[in-house]
């Protein structure tokens, strides 16, 4: 006679299924919010793109996320966004004096000397053509001076305060070249590096390049961005990136690319992997509790556990503020 399973025993209890689910308990030191920073100092521009998200500038940033550092938010990632300021081939409003991502920086650390700021590093936003990096004549992409450039950029966002430098764009050889550039200018045991390793094309940004002013028309960053189809590829960026000395890895975005997860997770467990909840993500899981289809808290929370199940250490993600509220009074 078979011998009968005697499973359901291991669960019945609470703390027997706290036992059960350590991997993928939520605590608020798990997300990220990330920050779309306003080059207009002084607005506070609700986004049509990403429904209940609000751009600030510089000024407002205090007042935005000092309630959210008090219900227990521990990082925050600084995106700019140019709307004044002008854009040009090597993005040079990325880091200049001006620079909206710049001036964050500086005013949350000095806001708030405990929070790990987290500065993404692209140029897209930047950028005359809308690519993630410098572009030749005939518009191929010039990886040695996109890759400098990066560079450049993760040191002027360490000297302003960052704690952790996320390079986004995919080139080959910036995680080597930002490491090398931050160790020469005396950040290099002082600023790791969380890179954007398996980022793949997908459609599922469309929100956040509206809400970033991107100049290029919705796609196409194909010749840098995974091909979806593939987890080879993704396989071969994660490992590249440890190989250039990444401290840290990202997978995005998040629904369709879980067994990338936790294939990262598999191939470097001591390294820690962050997932990004991508705007087009966001929008999905807003919308089908606004259709009533399920309870908001409910949904995004079975979400989050199934990303940290997957192998998230880290959840990157729009939904951090209610997180924040939902973990205060967890069920
Ligand atoms: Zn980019």
């Amino acid at each position: 006679m078979a011998k009968r399973s005697t499973l359901f025993c291991s669960y019945r209890h609470q703390v027997l299924r706290n036992w059960q689910s350590t991997e993928a308990v939520l605590t608020k030191e798990n997300f990220v919010y990330p920050i779309l920073v306003h080059d207009k100092p002084d607005v506070e521009e609700p986004l049509e793109a990403l429904p209940a998200l609000t751009r600030y500038g510089c000024n407002r940033l205090e007042a935005h996320v000092g309630p959210l550092v008090d219900k227990g938010l521990t990082s925050v990632l600084i995106f700019g966004v140019l709307q004044n300021l002008s854009k040009d081939v090597r993005g040079s409003n990325a880091d200049s004096e001006n620079a909206p991502a710049m001036q964050a920086i500086r005013k949350l650390r000095s806001a708030f000397p405990n929070i790990l700021i987290i500065a993404d590093v692209c140029i897209c936003s930047y950028t005359s053509t809308g690519h993630c990096g410098i572009c030749c004549d005939n518009g191929d992409i010039d990886i040695d001076a996109s890759v400098k450039r990066l560079a450049e950029i993760s040191v002027n966002f360490a000297k302003a305060g960052c704690d952790v430098i996320a390079p986004s764009s995919m080139m080959d050889g910036r995680v080597a070249a930002i490491k090398s550039a931050l160790k020469e200018n005396g950040f290099g045991n002082k600023i790791p590096v969380l890179s954007y390793s398996a980022k793949f094309r997908s459609f599922f940004y469309g929100p956040f390049l509206e809400a970033t002013k991107s100049c290029l028309p919705k796609q196409d960053k194909k010749m840098y961005h995974l091909p979806p189809a593939s987890s080879g590829i993704a396989h071969r960026a994660l490992k590249r990136d440890i190989d250039e000395g990444a401290d840290m890895l990202m997978v995005k975005p998040s629904f369709a690319y879980t067994d990338i997860l936790r294939d990262a997770k598999t191939m470097f467990p001591d390294i820690p992997l962050a997932v990004y909840q991508v705007s087009g993500e966001y929008a999905m899981l807003l919308k089908g509790a606004e259709e009533g289809l399920y309870n908001l808290d409910d949904g995004v929370l079975e979400v989050m556990t199934g990303l940290r199940r997957a192998g998230a250490d880290i959840i990157i993600t729009y939904f951090a503020p209610y997180v924040l509220d939902w973990l205060s009074v967890k069920k």
